[in-house]
């Protein structure tokens, strides 16, 4: 069975007339697609021959709430999706002044294996179609009653090591007949695949780059993220760089705060050093600590003292405000309570 869902608007219209169906057919299909519907039969526009044809031939992946967590405090939900295959992944949606936003999930399981990562500790299952990362948000809009108007790329999995499901998902969450979620609205978080970045870069779309450098030298880089043997901080603040020139975009860097491992003042003024002069911005995010590692949050005053060194070099930075912090299990904690327990 083909993956309906992935297509974009061109391939659709191939389908059709492979069916011998005319053109506008694609539109009517991708429409119903894009309004979250997981079966063809309600597709009422649709001749029934058609609707037959396309049950035989395609499937419409989606996902299926397995469990959800809504948090009392600021009402951000928290799904353990389950897919069609049986594999597990999260998502969250959370609640801003601007408008909702919805992190999603790029694969099941991640391989790269970043030492206070809990999306990691059983290594990669497999890349998620782009249907799966729309059907993400489509889930949380229809569980909620919500409309969303941002995604982030942050939630299980590396979105570059998934890269071409990834451009489709946003070539898609983009169409004005699809969710029609601006790219402006979209930040794709990695942990710095320097090639792709530079693919992304050519790509030349709005989005928001969010690189977590949590390290700003390789010798350290290298003692919690693995990723960091094959790139070193310099070629990936290079890609960053020329990211920012060829879309104009501000990177965003993302830099976990654990207690004396990365929060000290040394690091912070190495950081300020490397950062300066540059058009980014960096969120300061004290570590969401995982049973299975022994690294430990950074307080807040560690947190607010680096952000106070920064500043002094001219680099703006923020402490990642916490969402759902009676939910909070760091990414990756509900799938693996969820797979002991069964
Ligand atoms: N693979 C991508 C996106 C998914 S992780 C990436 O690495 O950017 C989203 C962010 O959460 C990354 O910055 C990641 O390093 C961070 N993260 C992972 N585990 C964490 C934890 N236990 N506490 C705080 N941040 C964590």
């Amino acid at each position: 069975m083909t993956d309906i869902k992935s297509m974009l608007l061109p391939e659709l219209e191939e389908v059709m007339s492979s069916l011998g169906q005319p053109r506008f057919r694609a539109g009517q299909v991708f429409k119903w697609l894009h309004s979250a519907y997981t079966d063809f039969d309600g597709m009422s526009n649709l001749p029934k021959d058609l609707r037959n044809a396309l049950k035989e031939n395609y499937e419409i992946p989606g996902v299926e709430i397995e469990t959800k967590q809504v948090s009392a405090i600021d009402g951000t939900v928290k799904y353990l999706f389950r897919l069609n295959d049986g594999e597990y992944i999260e998502s969250v949606f959370m609640r801003y002044k601007h408008g909702n936003t919805v992190c999603i999930s790029t694969q099941a399981g991640c391989r790269m294996g970043c030492k206070f990562c809990a999306s990691t500790l059983n290594g990669l299952k497999r890349n998620l179609k782009a249907s799966e990362m729309l059907s993400q948000i489509q889930a949380a809009e229809k569980d909620t009653g919500e409309r969303v108007g941002g995604v982030v790329l942050m939630g299980m999995g590396e979105p570059l090591d998934n890269y071409d499901n990834v451009l489709r998902f946003l070539k898609l969450v983009n169409d004005k007949n699809g969710l029609n979620i601006g790219h402006r609205h979209i930040s794709l978080s990695t942990c710095g695949l320097v090639d792709n970045i530079k693919r992304l870069a050519d790509e030349k779309l709005q989005i928001t780059l969010s690189v977590s450098l949590h390290a700003p030298n390789d010798e350290l880089r290298k003692t919690i993220m693995p990723i960091a043997n094959k790139y070193s901080v310099a070629e990936l603040l290079g890609a960053c760089r020329e990211y920012e020139k060829i879309t104009g975009r501000r990177t965003s860097f993302e830099y976990a705060l654990i207690a004396g491992v990365t929060d000290t003042m040394e690091l912070a003024d190495e950081l300020g050093k490397k950062l300066k002069g540059s058009l980014c911005h960096v969120n300061l995010i004290p570590i969401n600590e995982i049973k299975e590692r022994d690294f430990k949050r950074a307080s807040r005053e560690s947190a607010a003292a680096f952000v106070k060194r920064l500043e002094g070099y001219g680099i703006t930075a923020t402490v990642r405000r916490k969402l759902g912090a009676d939910i909070s299990a760091a990414c990756g904690q509900l799938r693996d309570e969820h797979n002991e327990r069964s």
